[in-house]
């Protein structure tokens, strides 16, 4: 999920709260008139740090709905989803980045523009840096300089990668964790993503495993499709023996028309909800989604948020710089088939769901940087 500055750890959660109860007064009463000014500044507030309040275990539930619809109607994000390198090692079925960049050409961006990019992306309240790619660890040595960039801000950065190229030691790199895809226990892996070609052929699986055994810095990631959809419990399983710190799932989201048996139907989408709702009963904070994030998984569900999609929560960056069109799905995906666990994540944020608020720093706090 997302994440507060390392500095204002402990001492921004009180008078910010006092603060916003105050602005809540302000909205509700007579007293608009004379608390204008502090109502102005208020907002500020909120929307400078909206993402470590939201993480507040104080914060009740009115007001984690009046933080996400304040940030709604300022059209200010909490999270940057950047792609580093347009390039990637593996060939995955169902890979939205395959589907509309691998084909492209593409400049990436120099150390100074990605530091340049950053920094604006800072001054619009992002709070959260997403690094991925294709992938991100095939540019090690500029993506290490760009964490550390965010880190300076005060700001945690999060990288999406295959794992492939290993990754840097726990606490290496500065206020950063780790979400790794993984497509389910080996057979699911074999059927998704196979062999890496780059490393003499060996099984994604494999190298997987060992990049992130042990490692409670490291979510996994797994994409749910016709393919890998009988192997969600064998991953649940296999990957809560590993001692890393937990796992999400998401499902394949088509671009419109497409049509291919790779995706869901309707009735075996809502089958794998219940899967997982019965999974993250039993197995509760493993799976790092609150129970409504997975809910809004649920087709019936998904028609109806998609029209009001919170798409200005999270920006998206192409690998040269420039903004992707509306979501990591770019502008073809098919919104009636959206498979986000990021969007119902701020779905139920918008809802005012308490135990979203809560997942929002769990991974960052499980690596030791929140
Ligand atoms: S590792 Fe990620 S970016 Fe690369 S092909 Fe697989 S899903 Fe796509
Ligand atoms: S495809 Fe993108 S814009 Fe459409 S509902 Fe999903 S996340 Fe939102």
């Amino acid at each position: 999920m997302w994440g507060r500055p390392a500095h204002a750890r402990h001492a921004s959660t009180g008078p910010l709260y006092v603060k916003i109860v105050l602005d809540l007064n302000v909205y509700s009463g007579e007293k608009a008139s004379v608390f204008s000014g502090v109502k102005a500044s208020v907002e500020a507030l909120v929307l400078t740090h909206g993402s470590q309040l939201l993480a507040s275990p104080l914060l009740p539930s009115g007001l984690i709905k009046h933080v996400v619809v304040l940030a709604e109607r300022h059209n200010r994000p909490f999270i940057a989803s950047i792609n580093v390198i347009n390039f990637c090692n593996l060939k995955c079925a169902g890979c939205y980045w395959s589907k509309i960049e691998r084909r492209q050409q593409r400049d990436e961006m120099t150390v100074p523009q990605g530091d340049q990019l950053i920094n604006e992306l800072w001054t619009r309240g992002v709070r959260q840096f997403l690094f991925l790619g294709g992938e991100p660890m095939m540019r090690r040595e500029e993506l290490s300089h760009w964490v550390q960039t965010v880190a300076d801000l005060g700001g945690i950065s999060t990288i999406i990668t295959n794992a492939t190229y290993g990754l840097p030691a726990f606490g290496e790199w500065k206020q950063a964790h780790y979400m790794v895809s993984c497509d389910g226990d080996k057979e699911g892996m074999r059927k998704i993503r196979g062999l890496d070609t780059f490393h003499d052929n060996a099984p994604v699986f494999d190298l997987v495993k060992d990049a992130t055994y042990g490692r409670t810095d490291v979510v996994l990631a797994m994409t749910i499709s016709n393919a890998n959809v009988e192997r969600i419990e064998p991953f649940v399983r296999e990957t809560r023996t590993w001692g890393i710190g937990g796992i999400v799932f998401s499902f394949a989201t088509p671009n419109v028309g497409e049509e291919q048996s790779f995706y869901l139907s309707d009735e075996r989408k809502e089958d794998a909800v219940k899967e997982l709702l019965r999974l993250k009963a039993e197995t509760g904070d493993f799976i790092v989604m609150s129970q409504r994030a997975i809910e809004l998984l649920r087709p019936a569900e998904v028609a109806q948020w998609h029209t009001k999609c919170p798409t200005y929560a999270a920006v998206s960056i192409r690998a040269d710089g420039k903004p992707l069109e509306r979501c990591i799905f770019g502008p073809e995906g098919d919104c009636t088939r959206c498979g986000c666990n990021v969007s119902t994540s701020f779905v139920a944020l918008r809802e005012g769901n308490k135990e979203t608020a809560r997942m929002v720093l769990l991974p960052a706090r499980r690596a030791g940087i929140a």
